[in-house]
């Protein structure tokens, strides 16, 4: 007898996004005493909690002025359930990014699937880079979701047929749409994180404003908070310098 549970067939639909912070080692200290090495030299560990005030300065100052490598010296590691479509997009940023995802050459996919909730706006107007999204009509709402509630189904069971019938996993999930969850570890800095988040969110003190897709903004939004709460000084100096990458 196998202690494997049998795979549940029947397809879940959801909403959200899941994101953890498993495994950190990220502070304000960290930049601040990469930054100090500049003038204290080896002194520099001991230069960390001699006054705060010029702390919040200095990170400021580096944010403010590009000064971006003292923003490297620390690591957060994420675990993210979130739909195929949002890890396309999350895997375009290269620099500063681990990533690790589930296999669907080595493990049977499970049938959990993306429908968008009610507050997820579904209609856009405008052009290519200049337009906007306004909330659609309820009629609009039930066709987008027995549609994709359909079709998931659908592709779902033609996975389920071919495996059944013999064929590899790897061939078999090519019958599954982008909005399959799939699961990942990504670790980065803060750095590289800032960049993904001018990117990837957008935000009232943003100078350069970006228009990012609503799903992996939900990602992005639940990664900042949890790096806000590591490195305070450095998430407020990332705000009060207009959300931009140093
Ligand atoms: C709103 C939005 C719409 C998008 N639309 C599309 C689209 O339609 N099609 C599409 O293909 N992509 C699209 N992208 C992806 C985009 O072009 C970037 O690939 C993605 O945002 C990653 O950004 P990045 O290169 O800054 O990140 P990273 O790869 O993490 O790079 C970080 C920084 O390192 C430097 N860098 C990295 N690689 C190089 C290099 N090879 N040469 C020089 N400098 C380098 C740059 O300064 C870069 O900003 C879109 C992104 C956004 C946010």
């Amino acid at each position: 007898m196998s202690d494997t549970p049998a795979p549940d067939l029947k397809p879940s639909f959801r909403s959200d996004v899941t994101v953890q912070l498993v495994k950190h080692s990220a502070s304000d200290t960290d930049v601040l005493w990469a930054a100090r090495v500049s003038t204290a030299g080896e002194q520099s560990l001991d230069e960390l909690s001699k006054d705060p005030e010029r702390s919040r300065g200095l990170i400021n100052y580096l944010m403010r002025d590009r000064h971006g490598s003292p923003f490297e010296h620390n690591s957060m590691t994420f675990f993210i359930s979130a739909p195929i479509f949002v890890f396309r997009e999350f895997m375009r940023h290269r620099v500063g990014w681990s990533y690790n995802e589930e296999s669907g050459r080595y493990r049977e996919l499970q049938p959990v699937f993306y429908v968008p909730d009610a507050d997820r706006k579904l209609v856009q107007q405008g052009r290519p880079g200049k337009y906007e999204f306004v909330e659609g009509s309820e009629e609009q709402r039930e066709l987008t979701a027995r549609t994709l509630e359909n079709t998931y189904t659908q592709a779902y069971e033609a996975y389920q047929e071919m495996l059944a019938g013999g064929v590899a996993r790897e061939v078999a999930r090519a019958a599954l749409p982008v909005g399959l969850y799939s699961s990942m570890y990504a670790t980065c800095n803060a750095r590289s994180l800032m960049n993904f988040l001018s990117l990837r969110t957008q935000h009232e003190l943003a100078t350069v404003p970006s228009f990012p897709q609503r799903e992996i903004e939900m990602v992005g939004q639940e990664m900042e908070a949890r790096w806000a709460e590591l490195m305070p000084l450095t998430h407020a100096a990332f705000n009060k310098n207009g959300r931009v990458g140093p």
